[in-house]
């Protein structure tokens, strides 16, 4: 099955990372060759070391010694590195370089630097100062490995070389030694081929000697002057038996030796804090090749500065790798947030991105020079911080769109049945709508501390979302307002149509006061209606007073189209018609007449045409009998109705609108009305010449 494969697939995988990482840990490197470059392949050969994240955790030790003093030998021995040796048959010349391998079993990195007795064999002396330099600049420890009988050679190689390591030495750690925490090297001189008839301590106090001497005749900077050997080496000797004579003791003493070098809890432990160089292992390929470039092109060797450049040059490699981590995280949520989505619990994604890429980061670079390590933080922060801001800010856009799609929903569903107080379901949604918004935007600020410098600011667009939901609320009361207004005009239709009716149907002189009185009273209801509806509106003061306005103009239109339709041609006619027939077709005790000849029929008709074209003046004007129940429609109220029509209207004429019917219309209606009434006169007369005729 294919789960089987891909099991074999991994196991197969592990076992060659396995064997891999075994044989990587005996792998050496030649970080300098003969024609004196600097590998490309430390980095990734300290990587297959396992060495990569050991931060500090490390010391490296390098030799120096003249040429076949089995030097090799020793650190194979000592380390269990895979360092060539001279093969005794042939008696060839290793090569010059600087090789490194990983201890067995240890965080050591050996150099075994090769070459170092240019003097002797007539050389040039330049790679023996650029080594010097190169490994008082990396190493904790420097082996000076030599044979018994050099010792007490003042003049010899050794001393030649010694001088030289103390010379570069003071150029590189000349100022630093004074606070003796760091700059200290230690010089372990390993005597070889000791036979025993001179003790070590005899050897030692010859070195020592020669080595004040040296020291004593360096020519030093003037300001370097009084600094003793002691304020930059510790010294150490140790001597071993003739390798091939002595074989065992050899054997033995190159253990003790080595016990030296692992064991911490070794009181003789040679690599003490203060010789560390604080490069962490990531850094130290960077670092040895920068080294290596000052030292090959003779510039100046400052190793502050090449720690800051290493510090540059790495804590833009660790933040540049913590960046990418952290967009791989961000980048899916930029469409959704960008199609205008509401990323639930997007402020704790932002922070936990933010916080792994800060926590890497620091993990790493932290080690470095800590001016350049805060500088780069920063600027990571504000790349970071650069992806975070346009997120958050969608994510607030995003959420200020949702919250007032809520808020509008929440009012509709809150207005539909009949029973609501508006302003209870306008404060509701509001306040929930707001809440939510807060709560949300709370959530989503990534870093309210001090540290980055991003504005991490919601309460403006909380500003402008309150705006909109004051004009959305605003808007519906003003719906609302306008709906309840139609709803009492409406009704304030119904109740005025009747006694309007009434009242004119009659024609009785006191009409008009009967009219307005009705009109007053149901305008009056009305407005109390609004009122007391009005107030859960929390309309203002001016919404109401033009509210009512608003009422009172629709009102006396109402009656004025109410009066109207009861004064249209066909109605007023008939209704002047049956006033007449009243008069002249019927008796006083409401009998119809059955004319006779002897009648006075001209008299009756004369009398009843009269008394009905004086109604025409009375309907012709709304105007009481009792001039204090005259109405007025009050200006705001006609001022309403000025700007609701076109600019050209006329104002609103309520003087104008009393008027029912014009004088035109009255005559035109008077002549209407004369000839219903002359058919009638005709009728009456013809009405006896019949009976006279039967
Ligand atoms: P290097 O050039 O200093 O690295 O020396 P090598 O380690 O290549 O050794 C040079 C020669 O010296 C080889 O033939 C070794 O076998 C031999 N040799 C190594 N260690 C000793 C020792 O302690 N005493 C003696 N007499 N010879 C040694
Ligand atoms: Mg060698």
């Amino acid at each position: 099955t294919s789960t089987g494969a891909s099991t074999d697939a991994l196991v197969r995988s592990m076992a060659n990372g396995l064997s891999s990482k075994m044989t990587n840990a005996s792998e050496r490197v030649q970080i300098i060759n003969d024609q004196k470059e600097f590998t490309q392949e430390l980095t990734s050969q300290i990587e297959r070391w396992g060495l990569r994240d050991a931060g500090f955790d490390y010391n490296i030790v390098a030799v120096f010694g003249s040429q076949s003093t089995g030097k090799s030998t020793l650190l194979n021995r000592l380390f269990g590195t895979t360092f060539d040796v001279m093969d005794e048959t042939k008696r060839q010349q290793t090569t010059k370089g600087i090789w490194m391998c990983r201890g067995k079993d240890t965080n050591i990195m050996v150099m075994d630097v090769e070459g170092t007795d240019g003097r002797e064999r007539g050389e040039d002396q330049d790679f023996e100062r650029k080594s010097a330099l190169f490994s008082l600049a990396s190493s904790e420890v420097l082996i000076i490995n030599l044979w018994e009988h050099q010792v007490g050679l003042y003049q010899g190689a050794n001393m030649g070389l010694l001088k030289t390591v103390f010379e570069v030495n003071l150029g590189l750690f000349g100022k630093k030694a004074q606070d003796k925490t760091s700059g200290r090297t230690m010089l372990l001189f390993v005597i070889r081929d000791h036979i025993g008839t001179a003790p070590l301590a005899n050897l030692q106090t010859t070195l020592t000697l020669d080595l004040q001497k040296i020291w004593d005749s360096l020519s030093k900077p003037s300001e370097l002057q009084d600094r003793q050997l002691s304020d930059y080496f510790d010294l150490a000797f140790t001597a071993l038996p003739h390798k091939i004579l002595a074989a065992d003791q050899f054997e033995k003493e190159t253990q003790i030796l080595r016990g030296r070098f692992v064991d911490k809890t070794n009181s003789e432990f040679v690599f003490k804090p203060v010789y560390h160089k604080r490069i962490p292992a990531d850094g130290v390929a960077f670092y040895m090749e920068n080294i290596w470039e000052q030292v090959q092109s003779n510039k100046d060797l400052d190793l502050p500065t090449q720690q800051e450049l290493l510090a540059q040059f790495r804590c833009d490699e660790i933040s540049a790798v913590a960046l990418a981590e952290f967009n791989e995280q961000a980048k899916p949520q930029k469409r959704p947030i960008e199609s205008g989505k509401v990323v639930e619990g997007l402020g704790g994604m932002m922070r936990s991105w933010r916080t792994m890429a800060l926590e890497r980061y620091d993990r790493d670079a932290s080690r470095y020079h800590q001016g350049v390590y805060k500088r780069k933080r920063a600027d990571l922060i504000a790349s970071l911080d650069a992806t975070l801001t346009p997120l958050f800010l969608g994510q607030l856009k995003n959420l200020h769109k949702a919250c007032l799609g809520t808020f509008k929903k929440d009012i509709l569903e809150g207005l539909k049945g009949e029973e609501y107080n508006f302003a209870d379901v306008v404060n509701k949604a509001k306040a929930k709508c707001e809440n939510k918004f807060v709560e949300a935007a709370k959530e989503s600020v990534v870093d309210d501390s001090e540290e980055g410098k991003a504005d991490w600011n919601w309460e403006e667009e909380l500003v402008l979302l309150k705006e909109e939901v004051k004009s959305v609320a605003d808007q519906c009361r003003k719906d609302e307002t306008k709906k309840m207004v139609n709803a009492i005009e409406r009704n304030f239709k119904k109740q005025i149509s009747e006694p309007v009716e009434l009242a004119l149907n009659k024609g009785s002189p006191n009409m008009w006061d009967l009219v307005l009185k009705a009109f007053r009273d149901t305008l009056d209801k009305a407005e109390s209606t609004y009122l007391s509806k009005a107030t859960s509106f929390n309309c203002t003061d001016d919404e109401n007073s033009h509210s009512v306005a608003a009422l009172r103009l629709r009102a006396w239109q109402a009656l004025r189209a109410k009066i109207d339709e009861q004064t249209s041609d066909s109605v007023f006619v008939g209704r002047l018609r049956s006033h007449f027939e009243e008069r002249f077709r019927y008796d006083e005790q409401g009998v119809p007449r059955v004319w006779k000849p002897e009648d006075d029929i001209d008299g009756a008709f004369k009398k009843a045409k009269e008394q009905t074209l004086e109604l025409i003046p009375l309907y012709a004007k709304i105007a009481p009998v009792d001039s204090s129940i005259a109405y007025t429609l009050p200006l705001d109220a006609v001022a309403l109705s000025d700007n609701s029509g076109s600019a050209n209207d006329d104002p609103f004429d309520f003087e104008a609108s009393l008027v029912v019917l014009t004088e035109t219309k009255a005559l035109d209606l008077a002549a209407k009305f004369r000839k219903d009434a002359d058919l009638a006169y005709v009728e009456a007369k013809r009405s006896t010449v019949s009976s006279v005729a039967q």
